[in-house]
């Protein structure tokens, strides 16, 4: 019976497989396949030769961008006899690609070092890798093995010099080695705080921390602009929608034409009513819509959304003193401790941002709070824990800081990201989550990426982490 099932399933993959190869066209196989075998580099290295006849050997092929750009980044490659050089690689299945797809003018792409192609086009005059003379197998042979290849899992070859003593490791070895790291992290980041501290105070240096987290990575500059200008404003008012008037007003997306009658139109005219008669003096502070990253941004993390957030919390008036009286008196778990903050920082309910995505945008049928369980913990281990941790310490507060140590380190891990992943795949060797339960592991792999893995090479060239790695007892 087993051997039955066993040889059906044999025969039944070897049809799927037969059926997926025989659609892979020859002349032009799908860039996906093409980025597989670059990955793997399922290529004979003497056959890599560039359309002018160069030889190109590859020292590391890069890491396989999940984010738009170039395919693989960190690439180290040698052309002829030359110095070893480290950028960027694009996969195009024809020589055309790199300006029909607008990659030529793209300023992502301006660290590409190598344009890879399935076959080069006789009248092109770029200098381009055909992949083609270069494979290691059939191209049938290949499309079969790429199948079970997922695209961004890190080939065994490709791992780092401290993949084998971090994963020889005891899990107690390993949390020591994140945990420290961690610390580091809380430390620079509770640094900076004071640094801003400083020179603006303490409240505006938290305003400052909450905007930029709340522009996620595409827009942390104009958020923080905003935030600087916080203290100009002359707003003192409770009204949310007083104080979101002035954001987006500031921001510079708040819509020149008003629609027509609906509640998106009244929203919008309440807002102008108010933006109109202050407009004129904050002219100069209005940012120019360029300065927005808008396109590849979540609908639900739109800056219009984040703003309405902070304009909520302003309106509050008492945020600061509500964080500080969230650190001084939670107790319980660490899920009840994230979720307690959650509730602090949720919006009230009735905002207009709530059942919409932009100004024009549908309403939603389902409207959903600004603020969710994955934010508040960005927000709280990137921010408010060490913001507090930092003026604790300026404030020799030692109980304090304990406290605070206590909510970072066991505080739940945050939402997974392809810096994570990769991190995870080259230091750890797979993609597991298991030495990843709280958020602060997170912060220690990240902090170990920053401090070792960006001042060098792919090639973890001259890297001395694997040996304070075997050295920690
Ligand atoms: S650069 Fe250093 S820390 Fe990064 S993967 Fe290589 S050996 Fe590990």
């Amino acid at each position: 019976m087993g051997s039955d099932l066993q040889f059906g399933y044999a025969a039944w993959r070897r049809q799927f497989l037969d059926d997926r190869v025989r659609e892979v066209p020859a002349d032009a196989p799908p860039e996906h396949l093409l980025q597989v075998i670059w990955q793997h580099q399922r290529l004979v290295p003497e056959k890599l030769k560039l359309s002018d006849g160069q030889c190109v050997q590859i020292l590391h092929p890069g890491f396989c961008s999940l984010e738009g750009g170039p395919d693989f980044r960190n690439a180290v490659i040698r052309i002829g006899k030359s110095e070893a050089i480290r950028g960027d690689i694009e996969i195009d299945v024809e020589t055309s690609g790199w300006r029909t797809h607008g990659h030529d003018r793209n300023p992502s792409f301006c660290n590409t070092i190598l344009r890879v192609v399935w076959q080069k086009q006789r009248t092109s005059e770029d200098v381009v890798l055909p992949m083609k003379p270069a494979l290691d197998s059939s191209l049938s042979s290949l499309a079969k093995w790429a199948i079970a290849q997922p695209l961004g899992d890190l080939p065994a070859k490709l791992r780092g010099a401290c993949c084998a003593p971090l994963t020889g490791a005891g899990a107690d070895k390993l949390a020591m080695v994140l945990n420290d790291a961690a610390h580091v992290r809380l430390e620079a980041k509770g640094d900076a705080f004071k640094l801003r501290a400083t020179q603006a105070g303490w409240d505006q240096a938290l305003w400052e921390g909450l905007f930029v987290a709340l522009g996620y990575k595409h827009n942390q500059w104009p958020m923080r602009r905003i935030a600087e200008q916080l203290p100009e404003l002359p707003v003192r008012s409770r009204s949310p929608l007083r104080w979101q008037a002035m954001l987006l007003g500031l921001s510079g997306l708040l819509p020149a034409e008003l629609p027509s009658e609906d509640r998106k139109s009244k929203y919008l005219r309440e807002l102008w009513q108010i933006w109109w008669r202050v407009r004129d003096a904050h002219q100069e502070r209005i940012l120019p819509g360029t300065v927005w990253r808008l396109s590849g941004v979540r609908p639900v993390n739109r800056p219009e959304r984040r703003l309405g957030l902070a304009a909520e919390w302003l309106a509050r008036g008492k945020l600061i003193e509500h964080i500080e009286d969230w650190i001084s008196t939670i107790h319980g778990s660490p899920r009840k401790a994230a979720q307690a903050l959650e509730a602090s920082l949720a919006d009230r309910g009735d905002s207009f941002w709530r059942s919409h995505f932009t100004f024009n945008s549908r309403e939603l049928s389902k409207p959903g709070p600004l603020l969710g369980a994955s934010r508040t913990t960005d927000l709280a281990i990137n921010v408010l824990l060490p913001w507090l941790w930092a003026r604790a310490r300026s404030g020799r507060n030692r109980g304090l800081m304990k406290r605070i140590e206590q909510h970072y380190f066991n505080w739940p891990k945050a939402a997974d990201n392809s810096v994570l992943k990769l991190a995870r795949q080259r230091l750890f060797g797979s993609g597991s989550l298991k030495p990843f339960k709280t958020a602060a592991s997170q912060q220690g792999l990240l902090q170990i990426v920053r401090d070792f893995c960006v001042h060098t090479d792919s090639l973890c060239t001259d890297c001395p982490f694997p040996d304070y790695v075997r050295a920690v007892q």
